[in-house]
């Protein structure tokens, strides 16, 4: 790593509309890519654009297969692909990408793999990771697009947050039984657009809350929601959201907060306009973003606050975007260090071994005088390639530990070469 992992460049984050023209270039009769002779037919069709085009899949199941099959179908190869678990038995009725020799198989990496025998020139790589705990967000500043095969609102939140930080349009989709739903939140510079957290109405705070409530605990049941759902549903919904990609890509008109509702059983479709909520707190962009040439692993909490110090004048604070459990306590004395992601800590682990429930501490922000200072950004539990958030009154710049961009990204890392 750098020997100076604090050194930085500054660079306007004002990413909002990073599309089309990227690639004035784009030759129709180049004669090479047969493959999408048929594609290019469309008047307004750009190949070159779609193989230009960086983005970020969060969830490989039965949605996430859909959209990664049409996608590099498509010609859209540089795709991040995200999820955290493992293929199963029962994924392979509703999961084109996946076979039986598959099972146990992480299904981030499968899927990508997959994705690169469908599109040969396709550089799709998987990680295994939490979404909300483990994905540094420097992964949705890199991308032009987020796309969600989800199916949980924990998860769908935490993408919309980054989506606004960022100014990247979030794609959202969601499928039970028959029915399904495909909408577009787009972050816009005059603030006007709904994003997915106004959309949520009592009920699902309530939810959220009951599962927030009981922090270790509920997380851990979190995971297992298991929501019945359909190859074919999932392949119209899907399908829908990378069409909708692909619009947007190509600067053709897509509606922000409307949703496509496709209702199974009776064959009918609806759309449903949101409404921009005056008081949600989710619809914060950055507007400045510092690259530092350090990563995680590098760069110290004190290092951090005194950049923050610098850039914002005191009092300045580091805002690390989650819970990060540091430590657990026990009433016997015992301590021992976590580091990781509230989300990535199981129940289990609170328990000490005189047979005590521990105490753990959460960290969601640090200031001067942090008794982390000394610690690495890694051992607290940020992930690589993140980006946090120094804060002062209502400034906020981001600080992006660039110096995991190479690693995280691996052969999607392309900053540098098309970096608008
Ligand atoms: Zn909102
Ligand atoms: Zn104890």
């Amino acid at each position: 790593m750098s020997s100076d992992p604090i050194r930085i460049t500054i660079d306007d984050a004002g990413a909002i509309e990073p599309r089309a023209e990227r690639s004035a270039s784009d030759s129709r009769a180049d004669g090479v890519d047969d493959r999408f002779t048929r594609l290019r037919q469309i008047h307004w069709w750009k190949q070159e654009t779609l193989s230009a085009a960086r983005l970020v899949v969060v969830g490989a199941g039965a949605l996430g297969n859909e959209i990664v099959k049409n996608l590099s179908l498509l010609g859209i190869g540089k795709i991040m692909i995200i999820d955290l678990d493992r293929i199963e038995m029962s994924n392979l009725a509703r999961s084109v990408l996946f076979r039986e020799d598959d099972i146990g198989k992480m299904k981030a990496e499968t899927a990508a793999l997959r994705a690169r025998e469908i599109f040969p020139g396709s550089s799709a790589i998987g990680m295994t990771a939490d979404v909300c705990g483990e994905v540094g967000a420097g992964i949705f500043r890199w991308a032009d697009l987020i796309v969600g095969g989800l199916d949980n609102r924990e998860a769908r939140l935490h993408l919309n947050r980054m989506a606004w930080r960022f100014g990247k349009p979030f794609i959202d989709g969601a499928i039970e039984q028959l029915d399904g739903i495909a909408r577009t939140f787009i972050p816009d510079p005059a603030n006007q657009n709904a994003c997915y957290e106004c959309t949520l109405g009592e009920r699902d705070w309530q939810l959220l809350a009951q599962r927030r409530s009981c922090a270790l605990l509920s997380r851990e049941q979190m995971q297992t929601g298991h929501t019945p759902t359909t190859p074919t549903v999932s392949s119209i919904i899907g399908a829908i959201e990378v069409q909708e990609a692909v619009k947007w890509l190509h600067g053709m008109p897509v509606s922000p907060a409307e949703a496509f509702v496709f209702r199974g059983l009776s064959l009918e479709t609806d759309r449903v306009r949101y409404m921009r909520n005056p008081t949600c707190l989710a619809h914060e962009t950055l507007s400045e973003i510092v690259e530092l040439d350090g990563g995680s692993g590098d760069v110290t909490v004190s290092e951090l606050l005194e950049l923050a110090q610098d850039l914002l004048g005191e009092g300045a604070v580091i805002d690390v975007g989650r819970d990060l459990v540091t430590r657990f306590a026990c009433a016997c004395g015992k301590i021992d260090w976590v580091g990781r992601a509230l989300s990535r800590v199981r129940v289990g682990e609170a328990m000490c071994d005189c047979g005590r429930v521990r105490e753990a501490t959460i960290v969601h922000q640090m200031e001067r005088g942090s008794p982390y200072g000394d610690r690495r950004l890694a051992e607290m539990g940020v992930p690589r390639f993140d980006v946090v958030v120094a804060r002062k009154e209502d400034r906020a710049i981001g600080l992006e530990l660039a110096g995991d961009g190479s690693a995280v990204l691996g052969p999607l890392h392309d900053r540098g070469l098309t970096w608008a």
